[in-house]
């Protein structure tokens, strides 16, 4: 039987079509501005999201860094979720690269409004730094998927520009949450300076995530790429699946978010696992194992053994996530599995008892 692996969107394949993109796509040197191909995909890039311009980047890490070191200087602070993924798991390159401290603040199910924002912010003082920039994460990955609606990240990036506070989107999964919101990413995005999406998600390319903005903002993040090392050469070959991902994809996004529906109620429903179906809206499945008596990570294990793979993300919670390679009956089986498990735990702890 084949492995079921719900452990990110990140697994997904290359297509077919996209192999055959690849394989004849248009080159050239893309630190000489050459490689027609990339040129193609940061054009329509920028086109869907209605910006100036865009920059093909080889991760969503670098993507978000680069926006941090252009809206900010060192010293300052970057305001954002405490579960967020550029504080969290970048490797500290806020603080590393561009010298800057992350001021996190917690939002309800990972999404912050201005209320949350607002006591936060600091007016640089004798003896304090100021807020060099805000970042907001839509979806939000470790809460869940969770969607930011337009109104409440326009309303941030209003407040914040007033007080002249830049605002980034570290939308890694934006098309999810327009999927979800029934809205275009253009939409969802048009106040922020700056937006990183990436391809290799749910879009399923192989590699890569874009960043848009102005086309001032994006001849400084042309440079802190080279400066990163991530100034490519004949990079046509990914952005040719790139292109194929942007175009193609989206639609079929309503698919991986009802496999986790499907996923969440089956869970819920499984003695010892809490979580809210009603909080799933996008692709990302998280649950609480606490009351089964084991470890999340002990959980993964015996997933495994029988080809299911999942990620425990603290000893209490795990998480899953559904993408193209995944189909509804690979779901059903990873909640049986799931299942068996859980009560074969429950059969052995009651007889030792
Ligand atoms: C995956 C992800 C990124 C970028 O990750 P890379 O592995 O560097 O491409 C950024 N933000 C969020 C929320 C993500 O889930």
């Amino acid at each position: 039987m084949s492995l079921v692996d719900l452990r990110s969107d990140t697994v997904t394949r290359p297509t077919p079509s996209m192999r055959r993109a690849m394989a004849e796509a248009e080159v050239g040197d893309d630190v000489y501005r050459e490689d027609p191909t990339v040129n193609r995909l940061q054009a329509r890039a920028a086109e869907i999201f209605d910006r100036e311009a865009g920059l093909f980047v080889p991760s969503g890490s670098m993507g978000n860094h680069a926006a941090i070191k252009v809206h900010t200087h060192h010293g300052q602070e970057v305001i954002c979720e405490e579960r967020s993924h550029i504080y969290n798991y970048e490797m500290a390159t806020m603080a590393a690269v561009s010298g800057c401290l992350a001021r996190t603040v917690r939002g309800e199910d990972g999404i912050l409004g201005w209320d949350d924002i607002a006591p936060a912010l600091r007016a640089m003082t004798a003896e304090r730094a100021g807020t060099g920039l805000i970042s907001l994460e839509n979806t939000c990955n470790i809460a869940g998927g969770a969607v930011t609606p337009v109104e409440l990240a326009e309303r941030v990036c209003d407040e914040a520009h007033a007080r002249g506070v830049p605002v980034h989107l570290d939308g890694a999964r934006i098309f999810n949450a327009a999927t979800a919101l029934g809205c275009t990413v253009g939409d969802l995005t048009r106040k922020f300076d700056s937006v990183m999406f990436c391809l290799s998600k749910g879009l399923g390319a192989p590699v890569g995530s874009v960043l848009v903005g102005s086309k001032e903002f994006i001849e400084s993040a042309r440079r802190v790429r080279k400066m990163l090392g991530g100034g490519m050469r004949q990079v046509g070959i990914l952005a040719a699946a790139g292109l194929i991902a942007l175009e193609e994809s989206p639609a079929r996004l309503p698919e991986d978010h009802e496999n986790a529906q499907v996923l969440a109620r089956g869970l819920a429903e499984i003695p010892g696992i809490r979580l809210d179906p009603a909080k799933v809206r996008t692709n990302i499945v998280i649950f609480d194992v606490q009351e089964t008596g084991i470890e999340s990570f002990e959980i993964a294990r015996r997933l495994k053994e029988k080809d299911i793979l999942a990620n425990g993300i603290s000893p209490a919670t795990m998480r899953m996530v559904t993408h193209r390679d995944v189909d509804r009956a690979g779901c059903q089986r990873a909640l049986q599995v799931m299942e068996g498990i859980l009560a074969g735990e429950r059969t052995r702890t009651a007889v030792a008892q």
